[in-house]
């Protein structure tokens, strides 16, 4: 009863809470102001998907399928013909971003490193169907980013 009457009259947790205030009030901020400041990337970062090329600009893709086969999210879809110089190419190659759960099995199952996820994690669809990546939207941001992806991957190969 006494203890109650106490808490009523002299509001200790409203002390209490107003102490931790005082405490973290000159503490180091951990608060960031997106988009100016950013926190850092892992070079592992599963972000918007592309397809590279070769230094000769050749594709690196030979349509083996083996990243629409483990494709968990069944969100890959690869058609293929041969290519004027024989080789097997896709004629075909989109994702549906709607679908990816960005988990870069795609990524680990290629066996020439032409399908990789990239940093870029800021980007947004304005109409229906942007969502698909198709063949040459992946080769454009492959052809874009390749300065990064090849740092990626060079910082990452010590670990494989
Ligand atoms: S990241 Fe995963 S879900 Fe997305 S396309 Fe690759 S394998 Fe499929
Ligand atoms: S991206 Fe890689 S795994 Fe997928 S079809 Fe092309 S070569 Fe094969």
């Amino acid at each position: 009863m006494a203890l109650n009457l106490f808490k009523t009259f002299l509001l200790p947790e409203l002390l209490k809470g107003m102490w931790v205030t005082r405490r973290t009030f000159f503490e180091k901020k951990y608060t960031l102001n997106y988009p100016e400041e950013k926190t850092p990337q892992s070079p592992r970062f599963r972000g918007l998907h592309a397809q590279r090329r070769y230094a000769n600009g050749q594709e690196r893709c030979i349509a083996c399928k083996l990243c629409e086969a483990v494709c968990p999210a069944v969100c890959i879809t690869i058609d293929s013909e041969v290519a004027a110089d024989g080789t097997r190419r896709t004629s075909r190659y989109d994702i549906d971003l709607f679908k990816c759960i960005y988990c870069g099995f795609c990524e680990e199952a290629c066996p020439v490193d032409a399908i990789v996820l990239t940093r870029i994690h800021e980007y947004h669809m304005e109409k229906r169907g942007e969502n698909i990546m198709s063949k040459d939207k992946l080769l454009a941001v492959g052809e874009r980013y390749e300065a990064m992806i090849a740092t990626d991957k060079a910082a990452d190969a010590p670990y494989r």
